[in-house]
């Protein structure tokens, strides 16, 4: 008989349960199983609560997902009535009500309404369901390569991506990504997938200007040299008679990379290039997507419009793994066929399409078109804005990378060398320690710290976001008031 969740609870610590039984994710499980983990029981709004009765702001958003806070009554009531008519049924063979909605619902959100007259953009037309942002970008991967080769049968389809970028943990998406630290394990898993200059303005080896207090990504002498990179890139191997067939990006921001904000206008200049060069735009929007850099997705800040889009996380406002793919006409054709030609996308996952999923989903876009969703994300981004110039303050911030509620704090042993803390003295994970004793819980990326606002977050809990963040800078790098 298995026990039930109660009388386990009610025998054993899971605290301790979960030191003995389970493996972490980007976890060092020596330094864990040593620790003193805390145990999440219950979400309301923007806060978390431990089962020792600790609370927290969830400062970054669950990894990345949550939108409207947890326990959220609208999403709740989706849920729950989705439940009484069924969690599941497969969309191998089957058609089901809530996925068929939020398709649409999907196409009607992310079109480009002010679409620039000089070039035109793709019509996203069709939505490949699965389960996370490493399948959306592996049914993307599939789908252009499968794609491409039918298309252009005389080239082989190759890729291009940014420096650092993450776009996922399994092996196509992997292969995507330019981590090192992530991916190198894996090198003779990968395949090859050519990679760029990120425009980290931060530390870019072409423009020197020293940034002003205010805003770190002083452009002033910048010559574009990223862009005039990828574009010798593309000349050469056009020359070559090898072209790329596809950039992948996350637009905007590069999340996994430290949140690296690209400098406004690199999106469009580089979208320009990938159409002359008729590449296909593959963008990933797993973090960036649904409204997190101010418009619905992120490409649209710059009139972009990809002809892959793959969102996950914040789909179901951060509810349960669901992914979309989307794309267009012109690739769904090419899957078209008679039976016995096996032109179909043979690829897929059991819970593709599932209703719990599309049930939050669209409850998560209901609200998040809502004229008070709206409202209220500029207003916070006002707050977020005016509270993470104080941080200037603290000699240790190198550089604050804000687009919409996404920030990157990169914090660094001297700020006029811009010299990092070496790895080894752990200074992210040292300054989140010390902002969860002042009960704020985020996570780090090396020595970034990294911040993303929940929608229903109010001006005093971004105030307390901000002041935490200063108190653990202060603690961790001994600077006094
Ligand atoms: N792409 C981006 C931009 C991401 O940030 C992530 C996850 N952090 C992924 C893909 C992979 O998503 P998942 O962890 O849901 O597989």
């Amino acid at each position: 008989m298995p026990r039930t969740l109660k009388k386990t609870n009610l025998k054993q610590d899971p605290r301790a349960l979960d030191q003995k039984y389970v493996w972490h994710p980007f976890t060092q499980m020596r330094d864990w199983v040593r620790s003193k983990p805390i145990v999440i029981q219950s979400g309301k709004g923007v806060m978390l609560t431990d089962h020792e009765g600790n609370s927290y702001i969830d400062a970054n958003a669950s990894i990345w997902t949550n939108l409207h806070g947890h326990n959220n009554p609208k999403i709740n009531r989706a849920i729950q009535n989705q439940l009484k008519q069924i969690s599941h049924s497969s969309a191998l063979g089957f058609a089901n009500e809530p996925a068929s909605y939020l398709a649409k619902e999907l196409i009607e959100a992310t079109r480009l309404t002010k679409r620039p007259k000089s070039s035109p953009q793709p019509k996203l037309a069709k939505v490949f369901f699965s389960d996370d942002g490493s399948t959306a970008m592996e049914a993307a991967l599939k789908l252009h390569h499968q794609h491409t080769c039918r298309a252009r049968p005389k080239i082989t389809p190759r890729y291009l991506s940014l420096e650092s970028s993450y776009h996922g943990d399994t092996v196509g998406a992997m292969s995507l990504s330019h981590s090192p630290l992530f991916h190198k394990p894996f090198g003779k898993i990968r395949f090859a997938v050519d990679r760029v200059m990120a425009p980290y303005c931060y530390r870019c080896p072409h423009n020197r200007a020293k940034p002003s207090r205010e805003d770190a990504r002083n452009t002033r002498q910048c010559k574009w040299e990223c862009i005039g990179k990828v574009e010798k890139k593309l000349n050469r191997a056009k020359q070559a008679g090898k072209p790329y067939t596809a950039f992948v990006i996350e637009p905007l921001i590069q999340g996994a990379a430290g949140m690296i904000a690209h400098p406004e206008g690199y999106l469009s200049k580089l979208e320009r290039l990938i159409r002359k060069h008729k590449l296909h735009l593959i963008a990933d929007e797993v973090m960036t997507g649904f409204g997190r850099t101010g418009s619905l997705i992120a490409c649209h800040r710059e009139g972009v419009q990809p002809d892959f889009l793959a969102l996950a996380k914040g789909l179901t406002g951060g509810y349960l793994p669901m992914a979309a793919t989307l794309t267009t006409q012109e690739v769904f054709d090419s899957f078209l066929g008679p039976y016995e030609s096996f032109r179909s996308f043979f690829h897929g996952h059991s819970f593709t399409g599932n209703q719990l999923g599309s049930a939050a989903a669209l409850a998560n876009l209901e609200i998040l078109q809502s004229k008070a969703s709206l409202q209220r994300r500029q207003k916070l981004e006002q707050w977020f804005q005016d509270g993470l110039s104080q941080l200037w303050q603290d000699p240790h911030v190198g550089d604050i990378r804000r687009v919409g509620l996404i920030a990157g704090i990169e914090i660094v042993q001297d700020r006029d060398q811009r010299t990092p803390y070496p790895i080894t003295e752990q200074i992210g994970i040292k300054v989140c320690q010390a902002m969860a004793k002042h009960g704020v819980l985020t996570r780090p990326i090396g020595n970034v710290i990294a911040l993303l606002l929940i929608y229903t977050m109010t001006k005093g809990q971004v105030t307390q976001v901000i002041d935490s963040l200063a108190k653990a800078l202060r603690e961790v790098t001994g600077e006094r008031d």
